[in-house]
Formats: C-alpha cells, structure tokens, sequence
C-alpha cells in the first residue's frame, strides 16, 4: 500500500468521490479503496455561468452516488482536478480560461462542500491529479519515483518522489516549460523554447496554419471541417497520420525531439523508475509515438545501462477522476 493512502479495511469501505474538471467534459467516479464503483460524464455547461457548471458536477455527483446505490452520509470527501490556478488550502480555483465561466476567481471547494452539506473537498491541478491516479491505480503503481507528463492543449507534469506526489512550492512538474530550444517557438506561457510550443496541441496547431499558410499541403483541415470541429484535436492528428499526411509526420517528429530533450534531462536529474505519457495526445498516439520518444531519448541519457521504463497511461481520459477521488481520501 502506498504511504499517504488510508490502509486497512476501514478506509477501504468509505466511499470517495473524484471530479476531473474540463473544458468540455466532467467526468466523476465513485471509489471504494482503489476499486472504481461508478462513473458519469457529462458535457462541461459552455453558458459562461460557473453556477452552471458547479450544477452540473453536483448533478455527476449525485448520479454517481445513485449507481453505488447510497447517499451522501457513506462519502469520506470529494476531490476535484481543475485546470488554472489551485489555491489548494481555499479551494479556490483562479484563470481556468478553458471552462467556461471561470476565467476569474471561483470559490470551488467551498461552494461543492457547501451543496453536499459541508462534505469535505479537496482541490488540486487536473494534470497533478491524474498523475497520482496513474501512479496509485494505473501504469505508474509499481514504482515510487514517477514522472508523469500530460499532453494536452498545453503539456502539464506531475512528479511523484518516493511514492508521494511532490509540490514543491505548488508548482513542482511543470515540464512543458523546460526550454528545449533557446530563442525557439513561442509558447502559450509567452516565454520561447519551451516543450510546449513543440509538444502542446494548441501550439502545433498554430504550427501547422503558419506552414499551410506557407503553400504546405495537409488533410488535417480538412479533416477537421468534415468532422465539424473548430479546433485540431487529438484524434484528427491521428487520421492524419494514417492518411500519411507529412505535415503531421512533421509536426509529431517535432513533438517526439522536443520531448525526448526533456525527458532525458529530466531523467538525468532525478534517475526516476518509469514516465507515462498521458493527456488527450498520449492517450490517442499510444504504444508508436512512446516508442518514437524513447528512441529519441537514448542518446541523451547518461546513465544509458538502466533508462527509465516509458508507458502510456493505463486509465486513459479516467485517470483525473480516480486521482481526484484518492485525493479525497488523504488527510487535509
Ligand atoms: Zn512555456
């Protein structure tokens, strides 16, 4: 059993409650131990009111407990994973630009735990939360020291040390903005060089307009125009790639070097047991781009007789979910 995480048959029967927080989706699930019991999904509310998206968790929270078939009085506490910034003693979440209504402060804790009759919520990064999920129940369970890295919109991390998810000041694991190239591509953070602005889907996106616009051909607009969406998104990359679009080629070569920079550096510093790749294009580009990195990282390595094991998350788009709700479950 890992440290950190309630042992024992007692605190394996109290249920916990996880929310992953989204732009687009909320998804909860409902925990006893490790065991997932129930989940719900919905649409995140696009209304720009963050009343309407807290009702809507509340509403996830509520058909989950139907499913386990109990009520609130049988919950230990409820974790959330946000996107922005975490005050994570207030619960306070602040410029999570991507959902809508909470581009200011919103007071997220407080309010859910004021809605469920002052049940206990915890708040923490969405990125942070999904890597102890991996860590605890996923990929990552058989090893203490983990670098879990999100690829996203943006690229997110999450570092476990000695089996406990490590904070530093609060801002411990933000890989995506280890510079890989000085003076390089620009990034959402407004700094330049970053593994982001190689490796975050938002900023290959722009890659990929500014070389179009240049005379380069590719189908992922296209592709992009017949499945009605507004944005590139993990799984049009993925068609393109079988299309063997080469402006995709390009772009996920750029991605795999910017990546294998880091996390051979990464490596380098910490000597960690395993990474996971994650996020929605970890998740879609699998067991061929992991392979694609590691390939690309060997060279860089200085301990190059025992590399790291590099996987791809067990959980999936789940993984959120159940780190929010074993959050729950550690002492405040
Ligand atoms: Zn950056």
């Amino acid at each position: 059993m890992p440290p950190g995480y309630p042992s024992g048959v007692a605190g394996a029967q109290r249920i916990t409650l996880g929310v992953d927080l989204g732009g687009t989706k909320i998804q909860t699930v409902a925990l006893r131990g490790l065991q997932t019991l129930a989940s719900a999904r919905v649409p995140t509310p696009q209304s720009g009111v963050a009343d309407d998206v807290i009702e809507a968790i509340l509403g996830t929270i509520h058909t989950t407990l139907a499913q386990v078939g109990c009520d609130a009085s049988a919950v230990e506490g409820v974790g959330i994973g946000s996107p922005g910034e975490i005050d994570i003693a207030a619960g306070v979440v602040t410029q999570a630009a991507n959902v809508p209504g909470f581009s200011a402060s919103v007071r997220l804790g407080p309010l859910v735990s004021e809605a469920l009759g002052g049940m206990k919520v915890r708040i923490d990064n969405d990125v942070r939360v999904g890597v102890l999920g991996e860590h605890r129940v996923g990929a990552g369970r058989p090893y203490a020291n983990m670098l879990g890295v999100w690829l996203g919109t943006g690229v997110g991390g999450g570092l476990i040390l000695d089996g406990e998810l490590h904070d530093g000041r609060g801002a411990a694991g933000e890989i995506g903005h280890v510079v890989v190239k000085p003076n390089g591509r620009k990034c959402g953070c407004g700094r330049r060089g970053c593994l982001e602005a190689y490796a975050g889907r938002a900023r290959m996106e722009r890659r990929a307009r500014k070389l179009v616009k240049r005379g380069q051909d590719t189908v992922l607009f296209e592709i992009m125009r017949e499945e009605s969406k507004e944005r590139l998104t993990s799984g049009i990359y993925v068609k393109a790639l079988k299309h063997g679009d080469e402006l995709t080629k390009q772009l996920l070569a750029d991605a795999a070097w910017a990546l294998a920079l880091a996390l051979a550096s990464a490596q380098n510093l910490l000597d960690l047991d395993a990474i996971v790749l994650g996020g929605g294009m970890g998740d879609k580009l699998g067991q061929a781009f992991v392979d694609q990195v590691v390939k690309q990282m060997a060279p860089h390595l200085f301990a190059d007789d025992h590399p790291p094991v590099v996987l791809h998350t067990e959980l999936g788009d789940l993984s959120g979910a159940v780190g929010a709700a074993l959050l729950a479950a550690e002492p405040m």
